[in-house]
C-alpha cells in the first residue's frame, strides 16, 4: 500500500484481511493461555518449561523500542523518546547500554512529534525522521553508538501480548522457543520508576487496541489482550508488585486487558 496518495478500496480490504490473518494465526496459543489463566495455571505453565532459562539471556544490551517488531536487547518506548532527556540519558548510562536503535512506524515517536512546535515539525517533516534524530542525539549524549533504523514490518502492531519484565533480561527474539506469540516488551527493571514504565504499558495497550494494532479484534471476554508479568527475586521487582502495576494500567482498558505472570528462573 502506498504511504502517500489515495488508498484504493482494494488496499483497504487487503490490509484488513492481513490484520485478521495475523490475529487468527495466534488464536490457538492465546486460547490456551486464556484457559490456563481462568484456571489459575498460567504461572505453573511457564515455570515448568524446561528451556525457560534460555529466554533470559540477552545477545546484546542495545536499546530498542517496546514495539513487537523490534526484537532483542533492552526495551523502552521510542526508545526513551517519551521521558525527559535527562531520564533517558541516565537510563542508557545506568544500564550500560551498548547502543540504541530507532524504528519505522514508531507510535512513541509519533506522540513525541505531535508535541513539537510547528516549526520543528516542519524541520523534521515526519515522526520517522524525528525518532531517528532523537535516537542519534541520545546516543551521542550517552556516548554509545547509534545502531540504525529498524524497518518494522508489517505496518501494524501484531501483538496480542505484552511482557512486563522485572528481570531486564527477557529476550523477545526467542519468544517461539517458549511458545510465545509476538509481544511488546517493557524492560520494567531498568525504568527509573514505576510510573514511567506504566506509561509505556499504556502506550502498548493503546496501540494494540487501536487501528495501529488489532483494534476491535481485541475484545473483552473472548479475546482480551494479555499482559504477561515476569517477576524477579528482588522485592522491588517481585511478581506481586509488578502485577499490581500492570493491573492498574489494565483497569483503564475495561475488560479488554487481562494480567497474569510468572517468576523468572533463578
Ligand atoms: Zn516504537
Amino acid at each position: 500500500m502506498p504511504r502517500h496518495g489515495r488508498m484504493r478500496m482494494s488496499d483497504f480490504f487487503d490490509r484488513r484481511e492481513m490484520v485478521r490473518d495475523f490475529f487468527q494465526a495466534q488464536e490457538g496459543i492465546l486460547r490456551n493461555f486464556y484457559s490456563l489463566h481462568e484456571r489459575g495455571g498460567l504461572e505453573l505453565h511457564f515455570e515448568s518449561i524446561a528451556t525457560l532459562k534460555d529466554v533470559f539471556r540477552l545477545e546484546d544490551r542495545c536499546f530498542r523500542c517496546i514495539d513487537d517488531r523490534t526484537p532483542g536487547g533492552l526495551h523502552a518506548a521510542g526508545p526513551v523518546i517519551l521521558m525527559d532527556e535527562k531520564k533517558g540519558v541516565d537510563m542508557l548510562r545506568r544500564t550500560r547500554a551498548e547502543g540504541i536503535y530507532s524504528h519505522t512506524g514508531c507510535s512513541a515517536a509519533a506522540i513525541a512529534f505531535e508535541d513539537l512546535s510547528e516549526n520543528m515539525k516542519k524541520f523534521y517533516e515526519n515522526p520517522d525522521n524525528y525518532g531517528m534524530f532523537y535516537a542519534k542525539r541520545m546516543a551521542k549524549k550517552a556516548d554509545i553508538p547509534y545502531m540504525g533504523h529498524i524497518l518494522a514490518l508489517p505496518h501494524f502492531n501484531m501483538a496480542r501480548l505484552a511482557v512486563y519484565d522485572g528481570t531486564g533480561s527477557f529476550d523477545n527474539s526467542k519468544l517461539e522457543t517458549i511458545g510465545l506469540p509476538p509481544a511488546f516488551v517493557i524492560s520494567r527493571r531498568y525504568h527509573s520508576d514505576a510510573e514511567t514504565a506504566m506509561k509505556e504499558v499504556s502506550l502498548a495497550l493503546t496501540a494494540a487496541t487501536s487501528s495501529q494494532g488489532f483494534g476491535r479484534l481485541i475484545k473483552a471476554g473472548k479475546t482480551p489482550f494479555l499482559i504477561l508479568v515476569v517477576g524477579a527475586r528482588q522485592n522491588e521487582f517481585s511478581l506481586n508488585r509488578l502485577m499490581e502495576e500492570a493491573e492498574e494500567v489494565a483497569k483503564d482498558f475495561g475488560g479488554k486487558v487481562i494480567v497474569d505472570g510468572f517468576v523468572a528462573p533463578a
